[in-house]
């Protein structure tokens, strides 16, 4: 069985050297061929082909085509073939080992017609590998030396199987690497890319940033900036839309990485000017690392009590090392009787609104802040669901309060997802709600 999947729209305008034959600028075309019955069962996630993608991409090569195969002479040979037919490069992945479902070396010999030869070279390094580890080598083992006659072989220091690079007509490449992650990884990085990068000369080098959105709509967002990423072309911009934020990725192609910094630096500045505080974090950032930092640079202190999200507020505040500094207290207030007795909520306030109410919301962080002593306080409560709601009070109305020095406020929200969906939103906008306060009295003397 064979499974395609086209990657990217641009072809790879890779520069190949002068003097070795090639024209300039000629588009090279790769190919990933990730081999493994468990992969088309799906009892294992091909991370393989996510990871080498992402890092040829990184190596300013592009990849056109993915492809997997099951563990099938004859099927991986037609796999191989296919792939020939419309890329320059193909890079194999699983199926070295020395077991008896592993095919890969076979497949490609009899595909390229290529005999196998024992490799002395390799079949010592194997035999080394068991010795210093003073294990019995087995027959099987000794199959892994038998190379295809002219592959130039990839050493693994991390297993017994060897890479594989062999060269067909035309200038195109067929490279074969373990399917084990930890063996394939640093086999790509430290000796695969750098061979394409220097057989097709590719001297560009792709560099990426994440901008992240919080407390905007994707259709909104897309509004703000839906000319410039129809326009931008180097770097290019693609806006990924989760629940709970939104990411905009820069993504720039240049030969010095300080001019692809340059422009992602002029793209962000032109990107924040229309955002502004929509945009909470770069990158690896998360929104309740940003929440902490603004905590620390205010001095402040924060607790939070929390209905319908459980404690996942107080999770992601102290999920920081270091939050002990401004987190000091959390509190789940999931009964009534809770609200009450701990917070203070008057009895009568939840009779005549209930307990998921704007009032009740206030109350709780206001009591809150009284118990804890601190300097902010949230209140969270709503109906996560599926259950609970009402015409009046469907799922997923939530409410969430903030108590200063000077001000308590509420707002107001209506998600419309799984409860679990619906938790984690309610966690997002409590802590966009903090973050936005803390930016708003950044420069205005106590919070
Ligand atoms: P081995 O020497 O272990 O036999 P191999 O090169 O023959 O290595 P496979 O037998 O195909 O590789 O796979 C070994 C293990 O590597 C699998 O059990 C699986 O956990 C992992 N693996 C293989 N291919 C992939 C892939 N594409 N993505 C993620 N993991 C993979
Ligand atoms: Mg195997």
């Amino acid at each position: 069985m064979l499974t395609s999947q086209r990657f990217g729209d641009q072809p790879a305008a890779v520069e190949r050297s002068a003097g070795k034959g090639h024209t300039a600028a000629q588009e090279v075309r790769v190919e990933i061929l990730t081999i493994g019955t468990e992969l088309l069962l799906g009892q294992t996630i091909d991370t393989n082909a996510a990871y080498i993608g992402e890092a040829l991409a990184a190596a300013g090569i592009d990849v056109h085509w993915k492809s997997t195969v099951g563990d099938h002479e004859a099927r991986i040979r037609e796999a191989l073939r296919t792939a020939l037919t419309r890329s320059e490069i193909v890079i194999m992945t699983g199926g070295l080992g020395p077991t008896e479902d592993d095919l890969t070396c076979r497949a490609i010999a009899a595909e390229l017609d290529r005999p196998l030869i024992l490799d002395q070279t390799v079949l010592e390094s194997i035999r080394r590998r068991f010795t210093e580890r003073a294990l019995v080598m087995s027959g099987n083992n000794e199959r892994q030396a038998m190379i295809p006659e002219d592959a130039a072989v990839l050493p693994n220091p991390h297993g017994t199987a060897p890479g594989l690079a062999i060269r067909v007509g035309d200038g195109r490449m067929v490279m074969a690497v373990p399917g084990v992650p930890s063996e394939m990884r640093p086999m790509l990085k430290e000796q695969v890319i750098p061979r394409l990068r220097e057989v097709f000369g590719v001297r560009s080098r792709i560099r990426s940033r994440t901008l992240k959105a919080c407390g905007i709509t994707e259709s909104a967002l897309d509004e703000t900036i839906s000319d410039l990423v129809r326009l931008s072309r180097n770097p290019t911009i693609a806006v990924l839309a989760y629940p709970d934020e939104i990411h905009i990725r820069l993504t720039v192609k240049t030969e010095s990485e300080l001019e692809g910094d340059r422009l992602l630096d002029d793209l962000e500045t032109t990107i924040r000017t229309r955002l502004g505080e929509f945009l909470f974090g770069r990158d690896e950032e998360r929104l309740e690392e940003v929440v902490g930092r603004l905590l620390l640079g205010a001095k402040a202190t924060v607790a939070v009590a929390e209905s319908c999200t459980g404690g996942l507020v107080c999770h992601r505040l102290t999920n920081l090392p270091g939050s002990s500094a401004y987190f000091i207290r959390g509190e789940v207030v999931y009964s009534n009787d809770v609200k009450e007795r701990l917070l203070g909520v008057p009895h009568e306030l939840i009779a005549e609104h209930g307990a998921v109410s704007r009032p009740v919301a206030l109350a709780m962080a206001v009591g809150m802040r009284q118990i804890a002593g601190t300097d902010l306080a949230m209140g969270i409560t709503g109906i996560a669901g599926p259950g609970g709601g009402t015409t009046t009070k469907p799922v997923g109305l939530t409410y969430v309060a903030l108590a200063s020095d000077d001000d308590v406020t509420c707002r107001e929200y209506r998600f419309l997802s799984d409860r679990d969906t619906n938790k984690l939103l309610a966690s997002q906008k409590a802590l966009d709600i903090l973050r936005r306060h803390l930016l708003s009295h950044r420069h205005a003397g106590p919070i």
